[in-house]
């Protein structure tokens, strides 16, 4: 007997105008209450469990496939950054996506546009130093998604922790009837963050990105550790952390490495178990820039608020 496998139906909206005629008729009998994942396409499990939180929590779920130009500094991979929109179609079909919005980047950028939302501090942390154009792209963008997309609430993952605390204070500061989700980090076996980039190690790169993880769990043990004490220092956690790192021949470059306050990214001198940090660090492999961070004390409760109710 052959298995039928019966999909839902999905609405792919390639324009603005189609997604707004598309809510209008969503929210006739009442709001729509969205639960909405911006993504650049290029899927995996990582992606599709913010999906999953997204499905738990909302009547109907959004997700965007674009590959947002503005966030890409010069010499990055914009033009070479995976493009699957058919097989990220289905897989957000199959995972119970309600609508897909892809735009044609020259609806999202016309030629002439004037505005766009720059968060100023982040130009100073270590990210915002190595990717001058990223963070007011990403800030741009999730602006004007959220204006097109109309979500109740929105899902981001902890891979791109510093894309998560700007986002949330872009809300608050913007006042937008948002709630931001941050969802946990999926991993590979190994540990190695699953990313769309991840396509670009190597078979030999491969098995030694796991080192960027293991280094950052130490980092972990280390703060942990030292419960006895009120402050830990963070370059005595930085210099650990660049030890485990050193000790993979083929990490080429270690770009930086961070531990940071969950309130606004900015660096640390000592942590305090009180409020928490996050450890961060960004290695080369290669040509492969690899980013990572995990979370210590209370950052945890902090960082995980509940979607709002519908
Ligand atoms: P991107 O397509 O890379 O812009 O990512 C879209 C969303 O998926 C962002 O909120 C990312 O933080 C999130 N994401 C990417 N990789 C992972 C992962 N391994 N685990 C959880 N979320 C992820």
């Amino acid at each position: 007997m052959r298995n039928i496998i019966q999909r839902r139906n999905i609405h792919v909206c390639r324009s603005i105008e189609a997604y707004r005629q598309h809510l209008a008729k969503l929210t006739t009998n009442g709001p729509a209450r969205i639960g909405f994942v911006p993504t650049m396409g290029a899927l995996h499990q990582g992606h599709l469990s913010l999906v999953e939180s997204a499905r738990n929590c909302n009547k109907t779920v959004v997700a965007s496939l674009f590959v947002n130009p503005t966030q890409f500094s010069a010499g990055e991979d914009f033009d070479k950054y995976p493009r699957t929109l058919e097989r990220d179609i289905t897989m957000l079909q199959e995972a119970g996506v309600d609508i897909v919005f892809a735009p044609e980047r020259s609806e999202m950028y016309p030629a002439y546009s004037l505005t766009h939302v720059e968060p100023a501090a982040f130009s100073l942390i270590d990210e915002g130093r190595a990717r001058p154009e990223f963070f007011r792209g990403v800030a741009t963008v999730v602006a004007k998604l959220f204006n097109i997309v109309q979500p109740t609430n929105a899902y981001f993952g902890q891979k791109d922790i510093s894309q998560c605390i700007l986002i949330r204070q872009m809300v608050t500061d913007l006042n937008f009837p948002v709630r931001v989700v941050v969802c946990p980090t999926i991993r590979e076996m190994d540990g190695l963050a699953m990313s769309s980039r991840n396509v670009y190690l190597t078979a030999s790169e491969r098995p030694a990105a796991s080192i960027l993880y293991k280094a950052l769990v130490h980092g972990v043990n280390l703060v942990e550790s030292q419960q006895e004490k009120a402050l830990v220092s963070a370059k005595v956690v930085k210099e650990e952390i660049e030890r485990v790192l050193s000790s993979e021949p083929r990490v080429s470059r270690i770009e930086y490495i961070s531990v940071a306050s969950p309130r606004d990214m900015s660096e640390l001198h000592e942590i305090s178990h009180g409020t928490g940090g996050i450890l961060s660090a960004v290695i080369r492999l290669g040509n492969v820039r690899l980013i990572d961070n995990v979370l210590v004390g209370k950052a945890i409760s902090d960082m995980y608020l509940t979607p709002l109710d519908f």
